[in-house]
């Protein structure tokens, strides 16, 4: 078996091309968009929408597939993290869509992402009051009536739920219970297009990092949305059913793709860090001697080799859980391990080039106070550490979820 590290030379020249957005586009107005929470960051989205989403190479030579995608959330979070979960794409919604929904629901939700006049965006509701890292719990409920499904519930914490709910052509993708009886088995996923009368944006989360991120609360009221936008299959297994969570766990599959992308964002702030703490030490005269003998090594070296360790760590899971998508491989594991890893290494690594650099670093002039505060997400999103870490023990020990909770 060969195992080759290279990059196809498609992913090369789509890591220039974002890694120029990130230096041209995004850097120059990442500060300001971090002051300014809440507002839309109209400058980057109206240039995404016109121009970030144009082909990279040729799109009939060879590719790394799901590589790419982590390539590309790894360049535009080194420029920002806020502004990329900002910019106007399907996201989590289209990776919902994507896994859960039939052909005829791909291309009636997916489609105006291409075809949109105006930017619009996707975002994926799951989380509330009582339910987070435990999904099963959700209390939302969708009824159905005739050829329609009414919504009822709460949603906070909802990535681009501000756009999502109210730019015409997006939408959310809300996770309701169709069955509390039948427990996980009943909880379904419904697609919610922007502008349906019964969901309000109630207000929006004031946060430490990824201001520029709009992260909403979502009510739903009364919320009617036709049967058709249920996503896979309407059928209800029983909690005692042998495959009663079987829908629950199509739902969650959705986590397999997203925690690579996860885990590559958190790569690229880790890495926005780095690069400026080696400039930094470089214009002080202070070099790192990567061949000298452990006994020699200064503190700020053993660091600084050890930030580089774990952010290579960080990648290589990561495009390993990639690549075992792009073959079709079941990655629960290793995207699990990938954010896990990734999602400690950013926390650190931003820590660490705050603590080495001194007081300025802790100062607003400086943008590595910024980093520190945007890597905290990616050990919460998507799986916080804990539960990342639950997933990988589960699947080494080979235990269920209730065996191991
Ligand atoms: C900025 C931001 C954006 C977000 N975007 C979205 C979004 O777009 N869509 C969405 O649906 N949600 C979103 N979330 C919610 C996020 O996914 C949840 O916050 C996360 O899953 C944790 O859930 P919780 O907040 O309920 O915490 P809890 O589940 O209450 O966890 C609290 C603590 O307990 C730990 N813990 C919980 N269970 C266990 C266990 N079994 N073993 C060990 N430790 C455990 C957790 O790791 C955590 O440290 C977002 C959150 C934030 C902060």
């Amino acid at each position: 078996m060969t195992i080759s590290f290279d990059l196809a030379e498609n992913s090369v020249l789509a890591q220039e091309h974002y890694n120029r957005i990130a230096r041209e586009q995004m850097r120059p107005i990442a500060r300001d968009a971090d002051t300014h929470e809440h507002e839309l960051p109209e400058s980057w989205v109206e240039w995404y929408w016109l121009h970030g989403r144009d082909n990279v190479g040729d799109v009939n030579a060879p590719s790394d597939g799901f590589i790419q995608v982590c390539i590309q959330a790894e360049e535009l979070c080194w420029g920002d993290a806020g502004l990329y979960l900002r910019t106007p794409t399907a996201a989590l919604g289209g990776s919902a869509v994507a896994a859960a929904g039939t052909q005829e629901q791909r291309e009636r939700f997916l489609t105006p992402f291409r075809g949109s006049g105006h930017p619009i965006w996707g975002a994926m509701a799951i989380t509330e009051a009582e339910a987070g890292s435990d999904a099963a719990a959700i209390q939302t409920t969708a009824e159905r009536d005739g050829d329609d499904y009414v919504i009822n519930g709460q949603k906070i914490f909802c990535t681009a739920g501000e756009g999502a709910s109210q730019v015409e052509g997006g939408f959310v993708v809300v996770w309701a219970t169709v069955d509390k009886s039948a427990g996980r088995g009943g909880i379904k996923s419904f697609v919610v297009p922007a502008g349906t009368p019964g969901m309000e944006l109630v207000g929006l989360e004031k946060k430490l990092g990824i201001r520029a991120s709009d992260t909403a609360t979502l009510r739903f009221e009364n919320c009617r949305v036709p049967a058709a936008n249920l996503l896979g299959s309407a059928e209800v297994k029983k909690r005692d059913s042998k495959t009663g969570d079987k829908g629950f766990k199509g739902a969650m599959a959705t986590f397999d793709a997203s925690r690579p992308i996860v885990a590559a964002m958190a790569v690229g702030v880790g890495r926005a860090s780095l690069d400026f703490l080696l400039e930094e030490l470089d214009r002080q005269g202070v070099s790192v001697r990567f061949d000298a003998p452990p006994s020699e090594l200064t503190a700020i070296e053993r660091d600084v080799i050890e930030m580089i360790g774990e952010l290579q760590a960080a990648r290589l899971l990561t495009w390993r859980a990639a690549s075992m998508m792009n073959k079709g491989k079941p990655n629960n594991l290793e995207a699990s391990m990938a954010k896990a890893k990734a999602g400690l290494a950013v926390t650190r690594i931003t820590q660490k080039a705050v603590e080495i650099l001194g007081p300025p670093a802790y100062s607003k002039k400086l943008m590595v106070e910024k980093w520190m505060r945007d890597a905290k997400i990616n050990d919460i999103f998507e799986g916080t550490q804990q539960i990342n870490q639950l997933i990988v023990a589960r699947r080494i020990l080979d235990y269920s979820s209730s065996m191991l909770r």
